[in-house]
Order: structure tokens, then C-alpha cells, then sequence
């Protein structure tokens, strides 16, 4: 039978249609393999092609005379830009803004073959720390309003450089959608008094069913309303608003978490093209009772089509109970070493 579930955060309806379910299995990518070489040429974000990019942010380690684990630029083909400012326009019903933001691209690493999913803990720790210290820096910028950090790995994900990498945009408007959730929060704050999301995170945790891994600090998740198949959400088990208030213990432990987990989605279901993102509260409500940040992973298995742009809900062709146990059963720990080399 199917059903539709209701998101409890954004209140949006999917339909978990059981009818034309499909085992997990099924949705895997299998992208052919391709050998990726480890430098290449032409790459700009590549050792020795520095100069190709713009200058340089930030890079560690610090010290400029070793070679570079990560390194932090600005988009060449930025969306919005730090030269201008955030001036604001009201003519009739047409509401503009000069086009005012940040738009950084973090390197994950110097090898061109490399993927997040196989990196080293301590690796990604490292370029959690640089999302979290840019974070930080840009989030004092009275004219930034709201931060996104997130990566697109794989075409159909929008990543149009093969070498790794993750980006930052500072906005300096809030989204309505992160608007829109807030107001949904603090609804269930107001009415409640308590977080919505401590209180799903500590359920969920006790049911266990739609766990897919849990570490100390985190634990990684499928939504009761799902709206796409393995979209996976990690939370911090400890009341947070901001991404910019977790600690070094904190981050050691998403980077196993999450990495681990993007291992999972790759080995399980053969490499697939996905985004994840930071969802942080804006900065203004850092210290916000009724907001909690999470990190959001969503294989792009699936394409999003007329019925889903048409209403704004999703079909979800997979349980997330299902989907939670699959990824459960994966096994990475052999993968990782193989791949821990690099
Ligand atoms: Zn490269
Ligand atoms: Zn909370």
C-alpha cells in the first residue's frame, strides 16, 4: 500500500509508494569505471597549476613552504560578487539587489583521483575545520545574511571540475526555504518548548529503524518522509543552531561519520552522482533555541520530474526504513584502507 508521509520540519507531503518499490540495489549508478589519473595538466585546481586560479584565500597546512593538503580560492566564475555592495532596489513589484556575496571553492585535496568518500578521517577533519574557520570569518560580514557550503560530486550533481572540491556562497539575502523552516521551527518551539529537531534525533535514536550509522558526537539518518531515495541527514546529537559553534572533538567525529557514510552511498550503490550541504541557521540565530543545523546528503539516484515540480512533493520509490538498513549492511572498511593510501 502506499502512503503519503508528512516531512515533520517542512510539512511538505511525500508519497512513499511501496507499490513500485524497488530494492535498493536496483537504483544503483553503476557508473562505468574509469581510471582518473592522480595530476592533470590542465586542471587549475591541481599542484603546480596555482597560478590558474585567483589568489589564493587560505591554504594548510599554513606554512607556504610545504605543499598544500587544502586549499581555499576564490570561484574564478563566481555567482556573486565581494566587490559590490548588497544596494537595495524597490520599483513597483520588481525587488532588486546588487549582486553582492562570497563565492569560494575549498580543494579538498592535491591528488585529482582522490574522493571524500575515501579520504582519511583525519583529511576530512581538516577541510571540515576550513569550512567551519570561512565560515566563521565571512559570517561577521554584516552584509552577508545566510551561508551555504556544500559539494557536488558527479555531472548530474553539478560539478563541472572533476577534481575534488567544495564551495561556499554567502548570500546577503536569507532564502525563503531556510526562512520558511525557521518560522516552522519556532512554531514547535513556541507551541512545544523544546527543539523539534533534538527531540525527532533522540526518538529516532532510541527506534533505531531508519538509523543508518551513529558515532559519538553524530548520527546519520533517514528522514520518516523521506522525499528521495537515501537522502541521508547527519545531526549533531548536541543542541547546535550554527555550524559555526562545532567544536574540534565535534568535528573529528562528522568526519568519520559523514565520510564513512559517503563510503556506504559509494560502495552500495556504485558511485552515484550526489550533493551534500551544511544547513546552518543564519548567523543572527547562532544562539537560536529552536533551530538545529544538519548536514544534508543526497544521492542524485533519481530525476526530479513534472509531478514534482508541478506540486513541490516527492515520490519516494524506496522505505527509508529500507534504505537505512541497506546502508547499514555496506561495508567499508575495506574500501577505505584501499583507498587510504591516496
Ligand atoms: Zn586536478
Ligand atoms: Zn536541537
Amino acid at each position: 500500500m502506499p502512503e503519503l508521509r508528512q516531512n515533520f520540519f517542512t510539512k511538505e507531503w511525500v508519497i512513499i509508494a511501496t507499490e513500485r518499490a524497488r530494492r535498493p540495489e536496483e537504483l544503483a549508478a553503476h557508473r562505468a569505471a574509469e581510471t582518473v589519473p592522480a595530476f592533470v595538466d590542465t586542471c587549475p585546481f591541481c599542484p603546480g597549476n596555482e597560478h590558474k586560479t585567483p589568489p589564493e584565500v587560505m591554504r594548510s597546512p599554513r606554512n607556504s613552504g610545504e605543499p598544500w593538503a587544502v586549499r581555499v580560492i576564490p570561484n574564478k566564475f563566481a555567482a556573486l560578487s565581494s566587490e559590490l555592495q548588497p544596494t537595495r532596489n524597490l520599483q513597483h513589484l520588481r525587488r532588486r539587489i546588487d549582486g553582492f556575496g562570497f563565492h569560494e571553492v575549498i580543494i579538498d585535496s592535491p591528488d585529482h583521483s582522490s574522493c571524500m568518500a575515501f579520504l582519511p578521517d583525519g583529511h576530512v577533519a581538516n577541510i571540515l575545520s576550513i569550512y567551519r574557520e570561512r565560515y566563521k570569518v565571512l559570517s561577521v560580514d554584516r552584509r552577508v545574511n545566510h551561508i551555504t557550503i556544500f559539494k557536488n560530486h558527479g555531472a548530474d550533481a553539478g560539478a563541472s571540475l572533476q577534481h575534488p572540491h567544495s564551495q561556499l556562497i554567502a548570500t546577503p539575502v536569507i532564502p525563503s526555504q531556510v526562512r520558511h523552516r525557521l518560522f516552522e521551527a519556532l512554531r514547535h518551539y513556541d507551541d512545544v518548548g523544546e527543539c523539534m529537531f533534538c527531540h525527532m534525533v533522540e526518538r529516532e535514536v532510541e527506534d533505531q529503524t531508519r538509523i543508518a550509522l551513529k558515532g559519538e558526537h553524530f548520527v546519520a539518518l533517514e528522514e520518516f518522509a523521506s522525499a528521495t531515495p537515501f537522502a541521508t541527514h547527519v545531526f549533531p546529537l548536541r543542541h547546535m543552531a550554527s555550524f559555526g559553534d562545532i567544536n574540534d572533538l565535534e568535528i573529528a567525529d562528522l568526519a568519520h561519520v559523514l565520510r564513512t557514510l559517503l563510503a556506504k552511498i559509494h560502495v552500495g550503490l556504485g558511485n552515484p552522482d550526489l550533493n551534500f550541504t551544511v544547513r546552518s541557521a543564519p548567523a543572527e540565530y547562532a544562539a537560536a533555541k529552536h533551530f538545529h543545523w544538519y548536514v544534508s546528503v543526497i544521492p542524485r539516484l533519481t530525476r526530479v520530474a513534472g509531478f514534482e515540480l508541478g506540486s513541490g512533493m516527492f515520490i519516494n520509490s524506496v522505505l527509508p526504513e529500507a534504505a537505512a538498513e541497506f546502508l547499514r549492511k555496506v561495508e567499508v572498511d575495506k574500501a577505505v584502507t584501499a583507498g587510504a593510501g591516496q
